[in-house]
């Protein structure tokens, strides 16, 4: 059975998200996107409240992803501003023991705001997370790690405020490639990790993206997620490998929502302002006799609701416990793109109002970008559909 219908907790999960974008980040979304590195202080011990209250709870779930959609609506980079586990607490989900979900994020629902990031770009290695360079070396009964991470969201939150998190992936073995691959859990404040700089980006400038430098960084053994064996003979995906996979075919349809927030964002204003012209979108005629406008307009709707349903499905799979990377993949690679076109169409319609600082558009453009990029580009989520619908590993397809 296929049921599209929306539980009335979830219509109000998104109602409560909408009116908390609307009133909250809208007014100050220019003013942010300006004072880049300027912290929303207020609105962060707000956030928390309201995600303690479970307003803004969320999850890595269908109901999480409406509300994402809501708050990015609302504003991409604020919402990248709201406390939580995050992509660390996802990665400890994805690799960690029941014990050690317990230790790491138990107190996420105490205190003050705490956020938890994860680590793995650096310097030479992206899209390849296998080149991972970044090194974890036991020494008795804990592990030394030294390397670079580079544009980690929620860097410097996750670094300087106590009892946050971040997920570092670092090889314990380079030799064994992919096998070599781990991740540890370096807790806020832990002596020799530290932010280096802070970027300046093109969109969502509100969210805190930084260099961390880990120096000799020492931490206990029990912080390592999964297992630290490396099976050197088979040089194949370990757990270590698998569980950042299995964190990203969690984590991709949620920017697959944020995506579609920022879209319909521009959809919305774009709609609003034609019908503002006594313009009406003829739905139902045949296409070649629309206009240009109705056709663009329509296009971009499909882009937005084909994005949405992937986004959904993959999210649904996961909640019912069936493999979702090719879905994962799909949603976020379409999503992507779809939010890219759907911005871009909405600044040439709207034409010079558009392209002008008077309103969110050209904002929300800039905004869109970074969905088509982290949690694996555009092109490698195509390639990851293309591997998976064709049953070809990954050395056979690269
Ligand atoms: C604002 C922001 C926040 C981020 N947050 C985080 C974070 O929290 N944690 C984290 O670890 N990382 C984060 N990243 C990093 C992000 O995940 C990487 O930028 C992304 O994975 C791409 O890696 P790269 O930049 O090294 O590009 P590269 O891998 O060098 O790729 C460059 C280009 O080549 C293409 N390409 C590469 N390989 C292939 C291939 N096999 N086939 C076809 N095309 C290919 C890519 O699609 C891309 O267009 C963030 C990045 C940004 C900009």
């Amino acid at each position: 059975m296929i049921d599209f219908e929306l539980a009335p907790e979830q219509e109000e999960g998104m109602k409560a998200a909408h009116d908390f974008a609307r009133e909250r980040f809208r007014p100050v979304s220019r003013y942010y996107d300006e004072q880049e590195h300027e912290d929303p202080k207020e609105l962060i011990d707000r956030m928390w409240e309201e995600r303690n209250k479970g307003t803004l709870a969320l999850g890595l779930d269908v109901t999480a992803a409406l509300r994402i959609e809501e708050l990015c609506w609302g504003d991409a980079g604020l919402f990248l501003c709201v406390p939580g586990p995050g992509l660390g607490g996802a990665a400890v989900f994805a690799s960690g023991t029941k014990e050690q979900m317990e230790r790491f994020l138990g107190r996420f629902n105490e205190g003050g705001p705490k956020w938890g990031a994860m680590a793995m770009t650096e310097p030479a290695c992206g899209s390849d997370t296998s080149a991972i360079a970044t090194t974890a070396v036991r020494d008795g009964d804990e592990w030394v790690l030294n390397g670079e991470k580079i544009f980690v969201t929620w860097g410097k939150r996750a670094v300087e405020n106590p009892e946050s998190l971040v997920v570092v992936w670092a090889t314990v073995d380079k030799s064994a490639g992919r096998a070599g691959m781990k991740s540890f859990v370096v807790p806020a404040g832990t002596p020799g990790m530290r932010v280096e700089k802070l970027e300046k980006k093109l969109g969502i400038r509100a969210s805190d993206t930084a260099t961390i430098v880990l120096d000799n960084c020492r931490i206990p053994f029990e912080n390592i997620l999964g297992s630290p064996d490396v099976k050197k003979a088979d040089k194949s995906e370990t757990k270590g490998f698998k569980g950042a996979m299995a964190t990203f075919d969690a984590t991709r349809p949620i920017v697959g929502a944020m995506a579609i927030g920022v879209g319909r964002a521009a959809l919305d204003f774009v709609k609003e302002a034609v019908e503002n012209e006594g313009i009406k979108i003829r739905y139902g005629v045949p296409r070649h006799k629309l206009t240009a406008l109705e056709r663009d307009i329509m296009e971009m709707e499909a882009n937005y609701k084909a994005a949405k349903l992937l986004t959904l499905r993959a999210l649904w799979m996961m909640s019912q416990l069936q493999p979702n990377s090719l879905e994962s993949s799909m949603a976020k690679a379409k999503a992507g793109l779809a939010v890219t076109r759907i911005t871009q169409k909405a600044v040439e319609i709207m034409g010079p109002l558009g392209y002008s600082r008077k309103c969110l558009l050209e904002k929300w453009m800039r905004d869109a970008k970074i969905n088509d990029i982290f949690e694996g580009t555009g092109q490698i989520n195509m390639l990851v559909t293309a591997r998976r619908v064709l049953n070809y590993s990954r050395d056979q397809l690269k």
